[in-house]
């Protein structure tokens, strides 16, 4: 057979395979409409109730239309040079696609691919073969490669033929199937790649691990070794690390091999009022695009405080799909309310430039409430002291042990000009804290005529400790004066435990995965941290890739912070 032959060969089994997948989601139609066991006729309701909520076409329009402007705004920004290299692989793709281009994985950040489900391979494989598992990519996406990859191979193992076909017995191949056979059943999938991701989130649960205590020793050392007592056990490696029991690591795994490498999409989840949109489908996408069907609802209790204020933070009913800065995708796994617990969030700043991700066991609304506290504290004591705003704090001990995973966050919130301007529309007062322009110093301190109050050891104490303005900026006599007052009022009211601010929202949350009641710390925040990884979000401390998340993105902002400011009393000319 010569080349030419063996090519053709390829392409007719190709063919072949797509004209089955056809059939197969055509008669998955029909088998719907006319079998009418209890459980057809609970998909079928739920199908109804889908088509009846969400115009399946609408959001299948919306992905393709955001894929295509990503790489419309990626041609945008490319060098002439680099336009031509991939205009040139285009050209190559269309004649014929050979395997499907993941749209966030880049150069820089390959290193992902450690941390994706894939198809089994061998050891000498190289990094950039590794086949990836793309079970979140329709088959009209696919590229042939892809798509034999995906229906032609066949996997072999864990398992010889003969003790699959039941011709031998195998106490190891019972215990497997006593363990994973509803698993392989429900997600439709090959014995061999359910083992071999097995093996590869079993390394992410320990890497997780490692890195969350390594973690821990870092910040022990830079909080100088002051842990309270009850949290030392964090920071000691122990021998032994902790498993996943046998029901979370397939819940795990089920989660893992849905967390692909341009869209988290749990197609297959049958927890919490949530039915997979096919019983044909299993874990691989057929034909049809990714579809969103399930949105956060307000719970509409009369004691839910969420409720209570309308909040715009919380992304709700009209974007379902959470598009992350570098492009990740995740598209929700389950019906969430303001009292679902153990769920997966992530925070997106109003600059649109810096994201986190986090996880609770609780519900949203406390950890809002938790964020909102804190950041709007240590937004006050980064605008009126240079000192570290930890040093001022009530408990700095349990604050900096609780909340370690926040530094970044907070961090970025205090010193980007999007958030301090939320902070100031509510807060006037705090507005002498922000530095001029000389030009604008100049125009203030002219049309100002201030009266000096009498000298004060009290408050020129604390002056001294107001931040040094960026190069470029100063504070004017009258803000100065302002500062003034601010450090007698606040000596007034600290006796009172008062606060001077108003606390105000800066992030909006979106809650991204949902997961079963009473599961485990560890399964949450594995999962946590696999996204974080995978979105690349720039304020959580660490993911799977770094121990600490400076070395891939450095300081958790990178603009002047008092860049552009409005303030409430516009200064006139
Ligand atoms: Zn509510
Ligand atoms: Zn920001």
């Amino acid at each position: 057979m010569t080349g030419e032959d063996g090519r053709r060969e390829i392409q007719r089994d190709i063919l072949r395979i797509m004209q089955q997948l056809q059939q197969e989601d055509e008669s998955q139609v029909r088998s719907v409409a006319s079998v009418a066991t209890p459980l057809h006729q609970q998909y079928v309701q739920q199908q109804q109730l889908v088509r009846q909520t969400v115009p399946e076409s609408d959001d299948e329009l919306l992905l393709i239309l955001t894929q295509r402007q990503q790489q419309e705004e990626n041609m945008d920004t490319m060098p002439a040079q680099q336009q031509h290299h991939f205009q040139q692989q285009q050209q190559q793709q269309q004649q014929p696609v050979e395997n499907y281009i993941p749209l966030t994985l880049k150069e820089h950040n390959k290193d992902r691919c450690a941390y994706l489900p894939t198809f089994p391979y061998l050891n000498s494989c190289k990094p950039n073969e590794i086949p990836l598992l793309l079970a979140n990519v329709s088959t009209s996406i696919l590229g042939p490669n892809d798509l034999t990859r995906r229906y032609a191979t066949c996997y072999e193992g864990p398992f010889i033929p003969i003790i699959l076909s039941d011709q031998m017995n195998s106490y190891m191949y019972d215990c497997f199937k006593r363990d994973f056979n509803d698993l392989i059943e429900r997600l439709k999938i090959n014995p061999a790649i359910i083992d071999f991701n097995l093996g590869r989130l079993r390394r992410i649960v320990e890497r997780f691990q490692l890195l969350q205590m390594v973690f821990s020793r870092r910040f022990t050392q830079w909080n100088k070794n002051n842990i309270p007592v009850y949290a030392q056990h964090d920071i000691n490696f122990p021998n032994n690390l902790l498993k996943l029991n046998e029901i979370e690591l397939k819940i795990g795994l089920e989660f893992f091999l849905q967390i692909d490498v341009d869209l988290f999409y749990m197609k297959t989840c049958t927890f919490l009022n949530a039915w997979p949109r096919s019983l044909d489908e299993g874990v691989f996408c057929k034909s049809h695009l990714p579809l969103v069907r399930y949105s956060f609802q307000a719970c509409e209790k009369i004691s839910c405080t969420l409720c209570e204020s309308p909040s715009t933070i919380i992304q709700s009913d009209s974007c379902r799909t959470h598009r992350f800065l570098n492009g990740y995708y995740a598209i929700l796994n389950c019906p969430v309310t303001c009292q679902t617990k153990n769920i997966i969030y992530t925070l997106t700043c109003p600059c649109g430039e810096y994201d986190f991700i986090g996880s609770t066991s609780s519900h949203i609304l406390e950890v809002i409430e938790s964020i909102r506290e804190n950041g709007n504290q240590y937004m006050h004591e980064t605008l009126i002291s240079a000192n570290s705003p930890f040093g001022s704090h009530q408990d700095t001990n349990n604050f900096l042990h609780n909340q370690k995973e926040f530094i970044r966050l907070y961090q970025h919130s205090a010193r980007c000009a999007k958030v301090i301007q939320l902070f100031l529309n509510v807060n006037p007062d705090y507005d002498c804290f922000i530095p001029m322009t000389y030009e604008q110093a100049m125009v203030d301190d002219r049309n100002k005529i201030i009266e000096l109050s009498p000298v004060s050891d009290f408050s020129d104490l604390f002056i001294q400790h107001v931040p040094i303005p960026p190069k470029g900026y100063m504070f004017s006599n009258y803000q100065q004066e302002k500062q003034r007052k601010f450090f007698e009022k606040l000596h007034f009211i600290k006796s009172h435990d008062e606060k001077l601010f108003t606390p105000v929202d800066f992030y909006n949350f979106s809650v991204i995965a949902v997961l079963p009641e009473n599961c485990s710390t560890l399964l949450r925040q594995t999962l946590e941290c696999l996204f974080a990884t995978h979105a690349e979000t720039k304020l959580n401390m660490f993911n799977l890739r770094t121990k600490d998340t400076h070395e891939l993105y450095a300081f958790p902002y990178h603009r002047v912070w008092c860049e552009n400011i409005i303030r409430s009393s516009p200064m006139t000319s």
